[in-house]
């Protein structure tokens, strides 16, 4: 099934879940440092320049979550104070994120909700809409 927006990274073996956050095994996930996971940021993810979270967290809904890089970055960054993290893996519509993409100057392969499912079951079809316009104009 597919679930998430964006970039997918499909790792060996994979289960069911989604392909942007789970891993067959630890080993298959990306170092800390190239997740890009602190909401917005520069990468250093080979195949994106940038990531954009305007919500993070997320339900584990299957095997293939077992593995899921999402939880563990959203936990360690809940630790370490950041703000956007302050409810752990717990799915959160981040509004003052939205914008951030209209700020940026040059073109970017971004790399959409790096740390969420865009599609999970509780976001509100209104902020989905609210994240495509955003692509849609920053296009
Ligand atoms: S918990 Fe959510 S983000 Fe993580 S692998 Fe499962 S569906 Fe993807």
């Amino acid at each position: 099934m597919p679930r998430g927006l964006g970039t997918t990274y499909k790792a060996r073996n994979q289960p069911a879940g989604c392909y942007e956050h789970s891993y067959a095994s630890r080993e298959d996930e990306p170092a800390a440092s190239r997740i890009g996971a602190l909401s917005t940021s520069a990468t250093s993810i080979e195949w994106t320049d940038a990531t954009w979270t305007p919500l993070t967290g997320c339900t584990k809904i299957s095997p293939g979550c077992q593995h899921c890089y999402a939880e563990r970055m959203a936990k360690r960054l809940q630790a370490m104070g950041n703000p956007n993290y302050a409810n752990g893996f717990k799915l959160t519509l981040h509004e003052h994120m939205l914008d951030v993409p209209l700020r940026w100057r040059k073109p970017r392969s971004v790399f959409v909700n790096s740390m969420s499912d865009l599609f999970h079951k509780d976001v509100p079809e209104e902020y989905v809409q609210r994240v495509f316009d955003v692509m849609r104009r920053a296009s």
